[in-house]
Formats: C-alpha cells, sequence, structure tokens
C-alpha cells in the first residue's frame, strides 16, 4: 500500500520547476499517489498538462474563495467546469468554500462561486474540496441547500472544531488532516479528529503550504505528508499501516475516477 497526498498545489514554486524531483522524493517514502488542486480557471491548462505528464498525479478543477471575485460570472463558470471534468484526468471541483476570514472576495460573490461548484459537481457526480474558514454556518448550510443530501466531498485541511466536524460526517463528507496536526498548539484539533472515524479520513500536506513539524517553515511538498499520517496513528491509536491503507481506501472511493497505475 501507499499514501497519497489528497491536496497539494504542484503548479506552486519551488515544486513546479522541480515536479520531477518532488514526486520522487515523495515516492521514496511510500507516497505514490497526488491530487493537484485548481485555484482559479487560468489554471487549467497547466494542470492538466502536470496530471498528463506523471502517472499518478490527478487533478482538479476550481476557483478559490480568494480568486471568486475575479472568475467568471456563474452560468459561465459552470459550463467551463462541466465541460473541463470530462478531461480524464480531472477528478473532482474545487478548491471552492467561504473564507471569512481573509474575505478577499466578497461574501455574496463567494456564496454564488460555491454554489455553482456544488451545482457542476451533481451534475458531473465528481467529489467536491471544499476550503472553509470561519464561515462553517454558511459552508454547512449551502452544502445542504444546494447538494441536496447528495453532494461528496471532503473538508480540506480541516482545522474546524467538533460541531463542523459532526456536520460534515452527517452530510458524508471526509474529513482531511494537515501538517497543522502536528503543530504544538494543535491539541484542540487533535481531541477533534480523535472522533473521526478511520474511514472517512484523508491526509493531504497543502504544499507548498503549511509544512508540519519537523520540517515548519520549510517550503512544504507532498513527501511531508508522512509526518500527518504518523501524527494521525497517534491520535487514533492505531499503526502506521492501518492509516496507510485506510486514507488511500477512502481516497479511492470518494475520487473513484482515478485510476492509479501502482494499485
Ligand atoms: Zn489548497
Amino acid at each position: 500500500m501507499f499514501l497519497i497526498d489528497s491536496h497539494c498545489h504542484l503548479d506552486h514554486e519551488p515544486m513546479a520547476s522541480d515536479i520531477n524531483a518532488t514526486l520522487m522524493r515523495a515516492k521514496e517514502k511510500g507516497v505514490k499517489g497526488f491530487l493537484t488542486i485548481g485555484t482559479d480557471l487560468s489554471k487549467i491548462p497547466l494542470l492538466a498538462s502536470i496530471a498528463e505528464n506523471n502517472d499518478d498525479v490527478f487533478a482538479t478543477l476550481g476557483v478559490h474563495p480568494h480568486e471568486a471575485e475575479k472568475t467568471l460570472p456563474e452560468k459561465e463558470l459552470y459550463k467551463v467546469l462541466t465541460q473541463e471534468s470530462q478531461h480524464p484526468k480531472m477528478v473532482g471541483f474545487g478548491e471552492t468554500g467561504l473564507d471569512y476570514y481573509y474575505t478577499h472576495s466578497p461574501v455574496e460573490i463567494q456564496k454564488a462561486s460555491f454554489k455553482t461548484h456544488i451545482e457542476a459537481s451533481l451534475e458531473c457526480d465528481l467529489p467536491l474540496i471544499v476550503h472553509t474558514r470561519n464561515a462553517d454556518e454558511d459552508t454547512i448550510a449551502l452544502l445542504k441547500e444546494v447538494g441536496q443530501g447528495k453532494a461528496k466531498g471532503v473538508m480540506h485541511c480541516f482545522s474546524g472544531n467538533a460541531w463542523l466536524r459532526d456536520q460534515a460526517l452527517e452530510l458524508g463528507f471526509y474529513i482531511s488532516a494537515s501538517g497543522i496536526l502536528t503543530f504544538n498548539k494543535a491539541e484542540e484539533l487533535r481531541e477533534v479528529f480523535k472522533h473521526v472515524p478511520l474511514e472517512r479520513l484523508l491526509v493531504e500536506t497543502d504544499a507548498p503550504f503549511l509544512a508540519p513539524i519537523p520540517y515548519r517553515g520549510k517550503p512544504n511538498e507532498p513527501a511531508f505528508v508522512v509526518e500527518t499520517a504518523k501524527k494521525l496513528a497517534e491520535i487514533k491509536g492505531v499503526e502506521y499501516d492501518v492509516i496507510i491503507t485506510q486514507t488511500t481506501q477512502n481516497f479511492l472511493k470518494l475520487f473513484s475516477k482515478a485510476r492509479f497505475s501502482c494499485v
């Protein structure tokens, strides 16, 4: 079995100019599957080519809530998302969601963009990658209203409380652990993760951001997802191998369009 980094940004530096070596370092650590995440429509050709050129790299389509103001109106956005998702290596929609911490785009525009991603996800039967910060209630409300209980996906880089965890689990969502879980001050978050069932866990780096301990402060990269998986094993009181097997099975179940050569 091998680990899958369920959320990285291979189009960001320093990884972008050194993708082969980056993936090689990950593979040496047993991290053999990668999902590189869209943040803007202008990135689609680049992400598609990264995925085409590398066997076990898949990509997603989406507009990050920070970029929502700069993107297309809803109808056109919907059209681009649904059309581009026909690419064989595009396996999900996101990252999308709501960010009221930075509010780089106005709230109503973020909501409209999120709603459009949810609609595309229902139409194409592909999962959502949800980013939510300081917007727990609105995020859950939109997933319920627009998703009609049918939308599936992952709460990426989960740093929320028990309420958000339980709501997401009730909706059938997966919860993804990032390097934050290893931070000294993340005691409460580790407590929240204790009660996420094994069959709903994913692991990610969000590279190049949020490198786990002992790499904190360095640019993050997929190889480092091992540290998060080890911490998760400690929190859940299971062997590291159990986390590897389980998170990979979970990923394959959620992102069922992704076909890995190493499976
Ligand atoms: Zn991200």
